[in-house]
């Protein structure tokens, strides 16, 4: 089966944009991308009806937490909420997630291991929401940082075990803990958690298994000991110094921002219902988090787009309001756009697959009505979302019930 959107912006995910462009979909997979003159039609094709919108690839997230959502109190939440419930919440913030054009994201942490079921109700088309990569629970240390979605571990021959587990499971990735965190109180984000031998102990586990390794770090120790045993993205990389920054340069580390996170807990506040503790954290961290992000754009860091949605009050399916955050702090849409598109692929390993609009690739993308380039907050406004495709099936949006 083919389908053909005519006269389209084309923004490709790479960093360019062609105007007036055509695509052509066979089954699953992009078959043609060009100008009208150099695409043949095949009889039959079927018309996605796009016309003057704009296409880009289907938006990866690189991080989020299914299993919460966005309470004032997360910890709190997930303590007293019967797992069962937040399966089925997971769920419904799976769908919410791909309504908002994003066909894909990587789940860094989950309170057990019911995210495999739900990836798997998805890939079998159970369920509608995005392809997800999943760590299952994050890896901490006892008292660690996100222990509330983790697996408390010590050593490095526990730390190895942890990750078997978690790998047995049927983990996608491994998730670390390397320093204190905003949400679990006691935590402090200036100091690392893990030590260097836990972690490489951890991180070689992992690559011999095939498997990448995302570390949370804000302090800058812990950033430099998951850098230095391995890990391929520094999520949040709060607290960046010049050497921290270097060595993710050398090494072709990327920088997971989640700008998301703090802003909403700082932009809420106190007022409504977040815990004192975590308000003050995140108060203390924004501004030198903006620097470090800045900072990491300046240097030339690789940058993949995450939000840590499920934190509190922010919220899956308002994914893209991270995109306009890293404009706000200097990125331009279109940097942006790839940060959520080629770049995040390229994290995750799956760059062959989607994250580009190109010949061969899965048929992952989004028609939104506008243009982004010009306002990057038109992703976050529902109702230009024309279109979401998966694989080649129009999966959301108003083009999909007219198909
Ligand atoms: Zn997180």
């Amino acid at each position: 089966m083919f389908l053909v959107l005519r006269g389209v912006r084309v923004i490709d995910g790479l960093g360019h944009v062609r105007e007036r462009g055509t695509i052509l979909i066979q089954n699953d997979r992009i078959a043609e991308v060009g100008d009208a003159r150099h695409v043949s039609i095949p009889r039959g094709a079927i018309e996605v009806d796009a016309r003057g919108m704009t296409v880009l690839p289907g938006l990866i997230d690189c991080h989020v937490h299914l299993c919460l959502g966005g309470e004032p109190d997360v910890v709190k939440t997930t303590q007293a909420e019967d797992p069962a419930l937040t399966l089925l919440k997971a769920a419904s913030s799976a769908r919410r997630t791909l309504e908002a054009g994003f066909t894909t994201v990587r789940d860094l942490g989950f309170r057990n291991h019911a995210i495999f079921a739900l990836k798997k109700a998805i890939e079998t088309g159970l369920l509608p929401g995005p392809r997800i990569q999943a760590a299952g629970l994050a890896i901490c240390m006892t008292g660690g940082h996100a222990r509330f979605i983790g697996r408390e571990a010590d050593g490095p021959s526990g730390i190895v075990d942890a990750v078997r587990e978690q790998l047995s499971a049927g983990a996608d990735m491994i998730k670390f803990i390397a320093s204190g965190g905003v949400l679990t109180p006691g935590t402090l984000p200036d100091r690392a958690q893990l030590t260097q031998e836990e972690l490489a102990a951890g991180i070689a586990e992992a690559r011999r298994n095939g498997r990448r390794v995302a570390a949370h770090a804000h302090a800058t120790e812990g950033m430099k000991n998951a850098i230095r045993a391995g890990a391929h993205s520094i999520e949040h990389a709060t607290l960046m110094d010049q050497e921290a920054s270097d060595l993710m340069r050398k090494q072709g580390v990327y920088m997971v921002p989640t700008l998301s996170a703090l802003a909403t807990a700082v932009a809420c506040g106190l007022a409504a219902g977040i815990p004192e503790d975590v308000v003050n954290k995140a108060q203390a961290l924004r501004a030198r988090h903006s620097a470090s992000f800045k900072q990491a754009h300046r240097a030339g860091i690789l940058i993949a787009m995450g939000t840590d949605a499920g934190t509190p009050f922010n919220y899956h399916g308002e994914n893209a309001q991270e995109l306009e955050r890293m404009v706000a702090l200097g990125m331009s849409p279109m940097e942006a756009i790839v940060a959520a598109t080629s770049s995040a692929a390229s994290l995750l390993g799956i760059d062959h697959l989607i994250g580009t609009l190109e010949k061969g690739k899965l048929a992952d993308l989004v028609i939104v009505n506008g243009n982004p380039l010009r306002r990057i907050s038109i992703l976050q406004e529902k109702n230009r979302i024309a279109g979401v495709m998966q694989a080649g099936r129009l999966v959301s949006g108003p083009l999909s019930k007219r198909a």
